[in-house]
């Protein structure tokens, strides 16, 4: 049982929103079993979504259109369909109803236009719609399944969840249940990654195991196939603790876990309060915590101490250090933490010093980074050489600097 997702909607494809309707579907469908094979987009024009139905048809033996079922002139899903597959348009009982109630409720009057939303293909199954107007549908054509969900992600969802996963179950097209997850790793290279896990990716077969290199992160994506749930998390579970066995060192977190919110967590968790001195990073590292709602609770605040004179008169570097070995040192960034610490009272002071590029600096290569993290009772500074644009040096040296909160 294969399937395609057609998403309708010109503000699609003139890039005005993205289509997480079906990134959200093909999540949703994986996590059934159910393959998904062609992912389309389609402007509101009637043509072509006619012509992009019809290829689907042929393609795929479930075909989900989402969008157009709203009542203006450019919402004409339901009526490409009910051509295409020759049947008429019916009003339905039911939807009619909940939409006189929906305007007898809010004291409006309803529209002609309002009517057309309770229309349905002939002989369709109705999912019905409790956050707006348009009701969702599932007809069956010859060896095609047809589904029409609503645009608004805010209503697609829902329905999906109480009426089209059912309706998939009971239709028996999840035969085996696919599941993933995913651990995040930092400061390792990919290559490195699958070198230290060789014999496991060598042995896959249920889980199966893939790398992926993104933004300075490597993540590890375990796909497991099995009706059992209990069996599934077994099978993950079982296969995650293999990898980790190499490669903890370098672990921070599963899914969507982020360094930044796994740093403001675990400073959280800890009671303690976090300040930063930035010369290289310029900001860039405070301006990530700032990503996280609620960061006030860990976060005291930053000094971008990007010149010599300001690393000594604002921060209190003593002078000695810079003459003797130089801003970009190992000295200079334990003292800058140390002293951030201290001007803001916080329990722990971290700081950036290097060289973002593209020139070299005190006699030292672009990416020589030193980042310095001061607590009450130490002072630990770590010397990383990063590759990249200067941007990417600064957003790399502000992650590092996470990682190490977080070590
Ligand atoms: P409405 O009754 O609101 O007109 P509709 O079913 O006709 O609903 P559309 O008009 O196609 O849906 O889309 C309405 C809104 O839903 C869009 O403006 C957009 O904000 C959101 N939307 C539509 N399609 C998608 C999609 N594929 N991914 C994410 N959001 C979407
Ligand atoms: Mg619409």
């Amino acid at each position: 049982m294969n399937t395609e997702i057609i998403a309708v909607g010109s503000e699609l494809l003139l890039g005005q929103i993205a289509n997480t309707n079906a990134q959200y579907l093909s999540q949703q469908l994986a996590h059934l079993g159910v393959d998904v094979h062609y992912h389309s987009v389609v402007g509101d024009n009637p043509h072509r979504l006619r012509y992009v139905f019809d290829n689907a048809c042929q393609r795929a033996d479930l075909v989900i259109l989402m969008g157009g079922l709203g009542p203006t002139k450019d919402d004409l899903t339901k009526e490409t369909v009910a051509s295409v597959i020759g049947r008429k348009l019916v009003e339905d009982e039911q939807t009619l109803q909940s939409i006189h109630e929906h305007f007898a409720q809010r004291q409006q009057t309803m529209t002609d236009n309002n009517r057309k939303q309770a229309l349905v293909i002939e002989g369709a199954d109705v999912f019905a719609n409790h956050h707006g107007l348009a009701c969702g549908m599932a007809v069956h054509e010859g060896k095609n399944h047809i589904h029409l969900l609503p645009g608004p992600p805010q209503e697609l969802k829902p329905m999906v969840e109480q009426y089209m996963i059912p309706y998939l179950l009971e239709q028996k097209f999840a035969e085996e249940a696919i599941v993933s997850r995913v651990l995040r790793f930092f400061d390792i290279g990919e290559s490195q990654l699958v070198d230290l896990i060789d014999e496991e990716l060598e042995a896959q077969t249920n889980p199966t195991i893939a790398p992926l290199a993104s933004d300075g992160e490597v993540t590890v994506r375990l796909t497991v196939k099995s009706a059992d749930s209990s069996e599934q998390k077994r099978l993950l579970d079982e296969t995650e603790e293999k990898i980790l066995k190499k490669l903890s060192p370098y672990f921070y977190g599963y899914g969507n876990d982020t360094l930044v919110e796994r740093v403001k967590d675990s400073l959280q968790k800890q009671s303690l309060t976090l300040s930063v001195a930035e010369s290289l990073t310029g900001g860039a590292f405070a301006n990530m915590l700032m990503t996280v709602p609620g960061v006030s609770n860990v976060f005291a605040g930053s000094i971008t101490a990007y010149t010599n004179h300001i690393k000594e008169r604002v921060l209190g570097v003593a002078p000695t250090i810079i003459q003797s070995d130089g801003a970009v040192s190992e000295s200079c960034a334990k003292a800058m933490a140390e002293q951030v610490r201290e001007c803001f009272q916080s329990d722990v002071g971290i700081s950036f010093t290097g060289v973002a590029g593209p020139e070299s600096l005190e006699g030292k290569m672009p990416g020589t980074v030193y980042i310095g993290v001061a607590s009450e009772s130490s002072c630990e500074c770590y010397m990383i050489n990063l590759a990249g644009s200067r941007e990417q040096i600064r957003k790399r040296a502000s992650k590092y600097g996470l990682y190490y909160v977080l070590k």
